[in-house]
């Protein structure tokens, strides 16, 4: 059984994410989202709120699992069962920071690959920062999250 996990921060999940999902699960047959616990990017939802809304916008894809994790990314794929690691990439600016990121994985787990998706060109500008900024000054961002997601982002935000 081929086991990959897709790690970020989903600070929230948008539809650029949605979108390397959806591809990543039927490239393998268990795909398991891992939401970064880390503190130190005082993300605008919590961990438990990020999970909540993937596990919501991910319900109906079978194969997919949602978990949270904190510490080396290589050390929550072991403890999946996976050997692989999928990120997106949208512009060379990602590419130069990803690369860096893969080869150092590489070197902490060998047995650890990391499986590129370029984004769809369609939310290839698309970012979990642009959709909080455009958020808070009121702008619309149906085209950016699922309707699930926009209403807990004014929820928040409201707050
Ligand atoms: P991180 O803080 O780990 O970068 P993000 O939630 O910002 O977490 O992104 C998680 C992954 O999803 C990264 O690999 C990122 O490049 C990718 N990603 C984010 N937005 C898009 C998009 N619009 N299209 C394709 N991939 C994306």
């Amino acid at each position: 059984m081929k086991r990959a996990i897709y790690p970020g921060s989903f600070d929230p999940v948008t539809l650029g994410h949605i979108d390397v999902i959806k591809r990543a699960s039927s490239l393998f047959d268990w795909l398991i989202i891992g939401v970064l616990n880390n503190r130190a990017k005082s993300p605008l939802f919590s961990v438990e709120e990020r999970v909540k809304m993937l596990k919501e916008v991910t319900k109906d894809i079978p194969n997919v699992e949602v978990k949270s994790f904190g510490g080396l990314t290589v050390d929550f794929a072991r403890e999946c069962g996976a050997n692989a690691l999928v990120r997106g990439l949208r512009a060379i600016t990602d590419f130069e920071y990803e690369l860096q990121i893969a080869q150092l994985n590489r070197v902490i787990d060998p047995n650890i690959d990391t499986v590129f998706l370029t984004t769809n060109l369609k939310y290839a500008y698309l970012s979990s920062s642009s959709v909080k900024e455009v958020a808070a000054y009121g702008g619309d961002i149906s085209h950016f999250v699922t309707p699930y997601v926009e209403n807990e982002v004014h929820k928040k935000l409201k707050r």
